[in-house]
């Protein structure tokens, strides 16, 4: 089972990807945490996305693309993946395709998270994660049982995303609306597109994706 989870920044792609691989074994391949770790780790693929990455725009086709190809490639990917993040352009759409079928991989479904984009500015700017085990809280929606100490791990280091400040997320926004969304049409003739409520509580958010992947 492969998937492509689709919807702007803040859809709740992470959350729903992180789920599928604990309760389903399934690898999340997500773009922006592979290019976050290259930031982090300094290595050329880092330099050259960091900048575009702080200001919200989207880092050139080529080094998402050549990332993706080689994660790809690890063995684990073999196991179902759900991908977050990518394909996020027309060009991307096209490279994926050609690197499923040399990789003798397919697509089972692309499922589009449907929200309410001023809702998620709000979801968004509150967020972050245990720096330890990436556990997801939010400010105002799901802090820690006990203040500053993971439910999780017990660690009491969390992060936040550099990226995650109002006027970045405005221009992910666009980014998403301009040059993602129009790659629906891409997968639409293919009768795997389907849609969920994004706005609905998780559970329910979860009880939807379930149902598209157990058809
Ligand atoms: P995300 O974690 O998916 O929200 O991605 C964070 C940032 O990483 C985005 O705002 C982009 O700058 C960059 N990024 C992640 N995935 C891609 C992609 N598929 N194409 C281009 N840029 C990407």
């Amino acid at each position: 089972m492969n998937l492509i989870l689709l919807g702007p920044p803040g859809a709740g792609k992470g959350t729903q990807a992180s789920r599928l691989v604990k309760e389903r074994g399934m690898v999340q391949l997500s773009t922006g945490d592979m290019l976050r770790a290259a930031v982090a780790a300094g290595t050329p693929v880092g330099l050259a996305a960091k900048a575009v990455m702080d200001a919200g725009g989207l880092v050139s086709d080529e080094i998402v693309n050549g990332i993706l190809s080689e994660r790809l490639d690890q063995p684990d990917a073999r196991a179902g993946f759900i991908l977050d993040g990518y394909p996020r352009t027309d060009v991307q759409a096209d490279a994926l395709d050609a690197m499923l079928s040399g990789k003798g991989l397919a697509l089972d479904h692309v499922i589009e998270l449907v929200v309410d984009e001023d809702a998620l500015v709000d979801r968004i700017t509150g967020r972050f994660t245990c720096a330890k085990c990436g556990e997801g809280y939010h400010d105002r929606y799901k802090l820690p049982a006990v203040a500053g100490v993971c439910d999780v791990c017990g660690s009491s280091e969390f992060k936040r995303r550099a990226d995650d400040n109002a006027d970045t997320v405005r221009q992910r926004m666009l980014e998403y609306r301009a040059k993602t969304a129009p790659i629906i049409p891409h997968y639409e003739g293919r009768g795997i597109v389907s849609r969920v409520d994004g706005m609905a509580n998780m559970d329910d958010v979860a009880a939807a994706i379930d149902a598209i992947v157990d058809a």
